[in-house]
């Protein structure tokens, strides 16, 4: 449901009497989730009970965006906040910070779904002098791309959407299942589309496929940036390409925002081949809900693995 309609059926169950609200449906919960892909998981499980808006648009770079005014005025009237979490957001904290009445850290109305999700790579060292904002400091934060997290990342969504609405719990709990249905089918289409490539070696622009890569058996031979959100040296970059041809890197993989003269540059000194992958719902057109995400990503993956045997 739009928020235009969200505020006309807020507005209806204002005007109702008292005993006549029953045939109206209540108002759907305001939920603002920080990505694309919450949203997607949000509406799966919520369905005509939430009313969603995501802050990031999913071609920008997730850990830099910048929030508008509009977005202001969600958040601060959200039921619900959904994000990330650990130090994937790094906006997010100052916006909440100077913003009077939005949901706060670790309260009711903040869902931090780090927290239902086992975490990879935690063992990042978590200050570095050249720090940029995001430092994958508290493990890698991109976990939504390994497909099996959605189980437990939607039993906490369907948790916290029935402490805000408890009479509808049936009715959040056979969304889920239906939900599960689908992923469960697609799970087993991408591990066979993938199946042949287990092994595989690709080397990635930034650290966004670390979940993904361990759930399919993808070795990351190398990650161009040195550290999350840092450009490599000239030096770096030499050495990398070096080492790519030496290892027989045949695929490159980039996210849509990637400097797109370095990932041309690295794929033709190495001989590898570069393909984009969606790291975002609605990064493509292709890819508008969660699942459709993956079917994307695996099919162009498993063809430039194809191709560069
Ligand atoms: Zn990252």
């Amino acid at each position: 449901m739009t928020r235009a309609g969200a505020a006309l059926l807020a507005l209806a169950s204002l005007v109702v009497p008292a005993g006549g609200a029953a045939a109206l449906p209540a108002a759907p919960l305001a939920v603002v989730t920080t990505s694309r892909d919450l949203q997607a998981l949000v509406e799966a499980v919520g369905g005509e009970r939430v009313a969603v808006e995501s802050l990031a648009s999913p071609l920008q770079d997730p850990h830099a965006i910048e929030i508008k005014p509009a977005q202001l005025a969600q958040l601060k009237t959200a039921a619900l906040l959904v994000r990330v979490g650990l130090d994937h957001e790094p906006w997010l904290r100052r916006a909440l910070a100077a913003l009077d009445g939005a949901p706060a850290p670790g309260g009711p109305r903040d869902l931090d779904l780090s927290r239902s999700v086992t975490l990879l790579q935690t063992e990042t060292p978590r200050l570095r002098a050249d720090a940029a904002p995001h430092v994958h400091g508290f493990g890698n934060p991109h976990y939504w791309l390994d497909p099996e997290n959605a189980r437990p990342m939607t039993a906490a969504i369907a948790a916290a959407l029935t402490r805000l609405d408890p009479s509808a719990r049936p009715r959040f709990e056979a969304q889920r299942r239906r939900f599960l249905e689908r992923l469960d089918a697609g799970l087993l289409r991408w591990r066979a589309a993938l199946a042949s490539h287990r092994g595989a070696r690709v080397v990635t622009m930034h650290d966004t496929w670390t979940y993904f890569a361990a759930r399919y058996g993808l070795a990351i031979a190398a990650t161009v940036e040195p550290a999350p959100g840092v450009p490599p040296s000239p030096a770096a970059l030499g050495s990398l390409i070096e080492r790519m041809r030496a290892a027989g890197v045949r695929v490159l993989v980039a996210e849509p925002y990637a400097d797109p003269s370095l990932v041309h540059a690295i794929a033709a000194r190495s001989g590898a081949r570069a393909v984009a992958l969606v790291p975002s719902v609605g990064g493509d057109p292709q890819a508008g809900d969660y699942l459709a995400l993956f079917d994307l990503n695996v099919e162009r993956l498993a063809a430039a693995l194809d191709a560069a045997r």
